[in-house]
């Protein structure tokens, strides 16, 4: 018999069978909102026009090669990435006490910050919002990490953040716990705490040690000015907090397949930065030994040119304007129609993800009756909205609602 022959068969990841069962629907009606991707409003995935005119230039470049980047990655792209999240004029930078490392995207920045804090801080007690994204226990589950614990953070009831439960729970947690905190565009909510809210839970999170990690996976494409979406991050750094944060060029750049990401570290001083960066050096390498090159000479080549990063930054505005108005319009429609209960947190909400507050059995409804596919918790990608599709969805929850 074979020597695999015991291997258990592995759950299905939701988001990834809730996308091929919507491919395997014949009806013409169907609606993807599961998908954490951009669309169109014709619903096509986008590539922004500025990335494909970098990747024509780079292609057609001379002077560049395939050769291995450094282990930590392109230069010129991770220094970018920690300005483009600490701003140019930041502290930090200017004193030489923050750096960045290349990583595998958002998720591969996230699985060296864990294997860093453990190996490292022997930190092995990590707290993340309930809900998360649910990759967030699993990385640092796989790692090593022993205490895995969730805060609240989302009111189903009143649609809106529980910032009482969110402290009360932090309040719980024992010093050097590592703190997950969304730096915009919560996902799955879309609710981020208010500016206020952040002082509190800075407060919260000084008094008691914790280490705060951003998980920056939305910058500019949530309120379409990446300064603003960064606020939270910027505002801890001010502060004089130690703190990494793991960033996504999937979303604001449009690069999911191509893995562009980056961890930066912010340090008291700069003392501690050969340390810091010839460990995350030794973690890279026995991971993967380098980073890939081709995502990360785009973004690095758009950001530090000035009218490039200027294209780029009418795209976001682009993008995260029509995500507004999707979210006004469904709106709108839900109320109308007079859809049982309150929908202004659709419109409170930012970024890619709404969560309607639909339960598990009225979403089982739009699957099975409406072909509309969204996840079991209610939440859905808005960019799965269009104005071709609107009008559909929305009479579609009125009547799983009503
Ligand atoms: N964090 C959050 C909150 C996310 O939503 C995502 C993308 N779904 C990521 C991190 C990482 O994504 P990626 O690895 O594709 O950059």
């Amino acid at each position: 018999s074979s020597i695999f022959a015991n291997v258990p068969k592995g759950p299905a990841i939701e988001v990834f069978a809730l996308t091929q069962a919507f491919k395997d629907d014949a009806s013409t009606k169907k609606v993807n909102l599961s998908v954490g991707a951009y669309r169109t409003d014709v619903g096509e995935p986008w590539v922004l026009p500025v990335v494909r005119k970098t990747e024509i230039s780079i292609a057609g470049d001379e002077a560049i090669n395939h050769e291995y980047l450094p282990v930590t990655g392109l230069d010129t792209f991770t220094r970018a990435a920690t300005e483009l999240v600490l701003g140019a004029d930041s502290a930090a930078i200017k004193e030489k006490r923050a750096f960045g490392v290349q990583t595998i995207s958002g998720t591969g920045a996230l699985r060296i910050a864990a294997d860093f804090l453990l190996q490292q801080l022997k930190l092995n007690t990590v707290y993340y919002s309930n809900p998360t994204w649910e990759n967030h226990h699993k990385i640092f589950f796989d790692c090593g990490f022993t205490k895995l614990h969730s805060y609240r953070y989302w009111d189903q009831e009143k649609r809106q953040l529980d910032l009482k439960g969110m402290l009360d729970d932090l309040e719980q947690a024992p010093e050097g716990a590592v703190v997950i905190l969304h730096a915009c565009a919560h996902n799955p909510t879309g609710m981020d705490p208010t500016h206020e809210q952040w002082k509190q839970i800075a407060d919260l999170v000084e008094r008691k040690k914790l280490f705060p990690l951003f998980d920056s996976a939305y910058q500019g494409f949530a309120s379409g000015s990446p300064d603003q979406d960064a606020w939270a991050i910027r505002y801890f750094v001010d502060r004089g907090f130690e703190l990494f944060v793991c960033q996504s060029f999937a979303k604001n750049f449009g690069l999911y397949c191509e893995r562009a990401g980056n961890l930066t570290v912010v340090q008291k001083s700069g003392a501690t930065r050969d340390q810091i960066h010839s460990q995350l050096t030794l973690i890279v390498r026995g991971q993967y030994s380098n980073p890939p090159a081709y995502g990360a000479r785009i973004v690095s080549k758009v950001l530090n040119t000035p009218e490039l990063r200027k294209e780029w930054m009418d795209s976001i505005q682009s993008m995260s304007s029509r995500i507004r108005e999707m979210r006004k319009q469904l709106r709108d429609k839900l109320v109308a129609l007079g859809t049982p209960g309150t929908w202004d947190h659709i419109v409170n909400q930012i970024g890619m993800f709404s969560y309607t507050g639909l339960n598990e059995s009225q979403v089982a409804v739009l699957i099975k009756d409406y072909h509309i596919y969204l996840l079991r918790t209610g939440r859905i990608n808005m960019c799965g909205l269009n104005t071709g599709n609107i009008d559909y969805v929305a009479k579609a929850i009125n009547a799983a609602v009503t």
